[in-house]
């Protein structure tokens, strides 16, 4: 006990710490309340480490000697940002769970100018009086996709919902049971159905659905048909569904309304670019489709949104629903969104700028560059002898609940640990101020080029660096 005391006496006071050079210009870049808590937060932990009797005298003075530096650290992660950037290693480009898509530089100039200033967000510039905040971005979806109106909301899950609240409300909509699908984030159709106060009619099986299941289930509370595009999963073998254009026959003939779903919005002909053909926006108009939802930050590029686009009369229905009110976008979204979709009224300029398409439609040889430079940049600064660095083929996903049979062929970083442990550094790379989101794979640490921008390759280095130099146990 006596001893014990003697320890405590060594813990150092946050005053004279403050003193400290390192800590003192601290104090010139980061709020005073910070450092001092990260100071005494330190100084608890040493006190309890000594408490338990963990410590002897010669290690508290060895942590004392290196109190600012932790202090520092402590004080640098308190006040670094939650939501923070990360780098994409794992070559799945709408990856939902680190931000889906990325804006382009040239649609941030346009958020930019808007968020710090007044606009005309409500405001009608030509008649000085009120007006509505979904004119900016409907006039360019018509262009784009020659529907006849449209509006856009929060997200695509709230575009479905507002649609079949404003159609089906108390009515009945037929589905293919083939098509009740669940994307992440618990969105599931028979949910979101429930939700809008329409009763879901699903129809046919889960491999096979006919034009006729359908048109059996036609009766007079039918509101309208609804085609979902099954964005993140395919059924293969002995299968059929019920496509669009054939729906359009049924439309017509009992005149109901046909909604779609499209899920992730595509604009262009993928196929162009050696990616899979996926049913466009346009595709869905020229079939005849009185409403398309989709997302604003899936194959599109854009900011999170849902638009919907198609026939005036039921456009104009849900904005007077009292649910837009609700899912309502704001200027952020409409500055980004009509500012990456200009870029679409040049297909080639949308590849180019933004990084969406841009990444998809990345050359193998440009992937195999990059390879090399990171490859090199790599073996001239990491310890060589803890770790092995190679350039592999591989395959990058699209992401997003997009194409999921897609593989694009692409090129790696694939990094060998010698006799040390890969959870751990990959969780090292997790850990780093910017931190490196890696794919993992029997024991072998994988970056994928497609998802990572050159001007990363310095983060990805001293991350890797990083990484390596704070790994303790062998493996
Ligand atoms: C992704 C997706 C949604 C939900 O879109 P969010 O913009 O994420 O809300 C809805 N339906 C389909 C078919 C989808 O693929």
């Amino acid at each position: 006990m006596k001893q014990d005391k003697n320890l405590f006496t060594l813990i150092p006071k946050v005053d004279e710490l403050l003193e400290e050079d390192n800590i003192e210009k601290l104090l010139n870049i980061m709020p005073r309340k910070l450092v001092v808590d990260a100071i005494r937060e330190e100084i608890d932990l040493l006190r309890n480490n000594i408490r338990n009797g963990e410590l002897k005298e010669e290690e508290i003075i060895k942590i004392n000697k290196n109190m600012p530096k932790l202090i520092i650290d402590r004080a640098n992660r308190k006040n670094s940002y939650k939501l923070k950037r990360v780098v994409n290693g794992t070559g799945i480009v709408i990856h939902t769970n680190i931000g889906r898509s990325l804006i382009s530089m040239d649609v941030m100039d346009n958020i930019k100018d808007i968020a710090t200033n007044y606009s005309n967000l409500e405001y009608d510039l030509e008649k000085g009086e009120r007006g509505s905040r979904y004119s900016h971005l409907e006039d360019i979806i018509i262009e784009i996709t020659g529907g006849e109106a449209a509006m856009v909301v929060n997200n695509n899950a709230a575009a479905v919902l507002l649609v079949l609240s404003t159609m089906a409300k108390d009515k009945e909509v037929i589905v293919s049971r083939g098509e009740l699908i669940e994307i992440g984030g618990s969105f599931r159709i028979p949910d979101v159905m429930e939700q809008s106060g329409a009763k879901l009619v699903s129809v046919g099986t889960t491999n096979k659905t006919h034009l006729w299941d359908f048109e059996n289930a036609i009766t007079e509370d039918t509101a309208a048909l609804l085609k979902v595009h099954t964005s993140n999963y395919r059924i293969l073998g002995f299968t059929s569904s019920v496509s669009a254009e054939e729906l359009y026959e049924l439309k017509a003939k009992y005149n109901i309304p046909l909604i779609e779903d499209l899920g992730s919005g595509v604009l262009i002909d993928l196929s162009k670019y050696s990616l899979e053909y996926e049913p466009t926006v346009q595709d869905s108009i020229k079939n005849g489709v009185d409403v398309v939802t989709f997302s604003g930050d899936k194959l599109l590029g854009g900011p999170q949104a849902g638009i919907i686009v198609g026939k005036r009369e039921y456009i104009e229905a849900m904005k007077k629903n009292p649910l837009t009110r609700a899912f309502r976008i704001d200027k952020f979204t409409i500055s980004a969104l009509e500012a990456t979709l200009r870029l679409y009224l040049d297909e080639k300029i949308a590849v180019e700028k933004i990084p969406t398409l841009k990444m998809l439609s990345m050359s193998i040889e440009e992937l195999e560059n990059k390879a090399k430079t990171l490859y090199n940049l790599l073996t001239e600064n990491i310890d060589n002898k803890k770790c092995k660095v190679e350039i592999v083929d591989d395959y990058s996903e699209v992401g997003g609940g997009s194409l999921p049979l897609e593989k694009i062929a692409t090129k790696c970083i694939m990094l060998t640990l010698n006799n040390l442990s890969v959870s751990e550094f990959e969780r090292n790379l997790r850990e780093c101020k910017i931190p490196i989101i890696t794919r993992v794979y029997r024991d072998k640490v994988y970056i994928d080029l497609r998802t990572v921008k050159e001007d990363e390759f310095n983060i990805v280095v001293g991350g890797i660096a990083y990484g390596l130099r704070e790994l303790k146990g062998v493996h």
